[in-house]
């Protein structure tokens, strides 16, 4: 039988038990999709994008949740408790819904895409808006980790990188083979880290070679990249809007160990990496997981990609999520009367190519 999720699929390089219950929204196994036409205008026929935005509340953070509420479970806690920018508390909420806890998420006020929110309040949770970043949320968050019952959800719990590994498998798993770079949005840095760290496993299991990391923070929220915490961090891409990731060291040494990078993308390259990949691959992304690509773009330009590269960029969120960029200086078109023949005139104007 078909058995859906993370732990299903992955149980044996994951730490559980048979005292862990298999907890699953069906998450993983998103599609690993070549592209047909970004690829090819860059000179890069072996382009792929991981569609992230495909898992169950719309991001990759419901891979490490599954895990991460399995051991909340284990332990006996009756609280998922998080800060977040948004996608944690849409995955928290909905596993905690499923699952019959309860979900307490911290987010800074006005610093969430609607989607996301729209989300966490759908699935039941107890939001809390603090008046602060992001980082200022996750500080409250760790100083209540002595709450009895309550079991931490950010990806400070390390099962939240366990799970997330699992991205990195199947990206091996559906090219057939270790790309030779993978690009990802970088914010808190779990997610990087965890993708390097399932890289680094089957290196060590089954003597598989190393792609090179490259993670692209966002110019207003780029402290991996200066080396210092930004206090007041400024992108369009929540997502990645934090000034002082949990998961330094990790990010560090996955460029490192790698031999990859971590650069800043502007908004504006952001925006229209957002653009390209609505309009010329059919991938709605949010702006964080668009910056992948505009990085991507930025060192093709630079002359530092060969041709023939295996690329992966990791689509780490729907772009449904952020309706609000998405038709930011757009303009509804004017209705028309239901007229055949005033329709069939613009329809017959002329085709796009492609
Ligand atoms: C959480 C998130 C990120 C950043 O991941 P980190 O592990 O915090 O670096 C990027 N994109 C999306 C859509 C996210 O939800």
């Amino acid at each position: 039988m078909y058995r859906a999720g993370v732990i299903a699929r992955y149980g044996r390089y994951l730490p559980v038990s048979d005292a862990t219950p298999e907890v699953s929204l069906g998450e993983g196994w998103t599609p690993l999709i070549r592209s047909r036409r970004i690829g090819p205008s860059l000179d890069l026929p072996q382009l792929f994008f991981k569609y992230e935005g495909l898992n169950p509340t719309g991001s990759f953070k419901d891979r490490g949740m599954a895990l991460a509420t399995a051991k909340a479970m284990e332990a006996g806690a009756h609280t998922l408790l998080c800060a977040s920018t948004g996608n944690t508390s849409a995955s928290a909420a909905a596993y905690a819904a499923r699952y019959g806890l309860r979900a307490f998420v911290l987010l800074p006020a006005g610093g969430v895409a609607k989607g996301k929110l729209a989300q966490a309040m759908a699935y039941g949770a107890r939001i809390v808006a603090v008046r602060g970043a992001f980082d200022d949320a996750l500080k409250l968050v760790r100083a209540l980790a002595d709450v009895p019952g309550v079991a931490i959800v950010n990806s400070i719990n390390p099962f939240r990188l366990e799970g997330q590994k699992t991205a990195g498998f199947e990206v091996v798993e559906q090219l057939g083979a270790v790309p030779d770079r993978v690009f990802l949005p970088v914010g808190n840095a779990g997610n990087i880290t965890a993708y390097w760290r399932a890289f680094r496993e089957l290196h060590e299991r089954e003597g598989l070679p190393l792609p090179r990391m490259h993670g692209a923070q966002a110019a207003g929220a780029a402290p991996l990249v200066t080396g210092k915490p930004v206090a007041r961090p400024r992108t369009i891409a929540s997502a990645i809007r934090i000034g002082n990731p949990a998961s330094w060291e990790g990010a560090i040494r996955a460029r490192d160990e790698s031999h990859g990078s971590l650069e800043a993308v502007t908004d504006a390259a952001i925006l229209a990496a957002q653009r390209r990949l609505g309009a010329e691959e059919g991938l709605l992304a949010e702006p964080a997981s668009a910056a992948p690509l505009a990085l991507l773009i930025r060192m093709v330009d630079q002359g530092l990609i060969a041709h023939h590269e295996r690329i992966v960029c990791i689509v780490t969120g729907n772009g449904l999520k952020d309706p609000t960029t998405l038709t930011r200086g757009l303009q509804l078109p004017a209705s028309v009367v239901p007229s055949v023949d005033r329709i069939r005139k613009l329809v017959s104007r002329g085709r796009r190519k492609g």
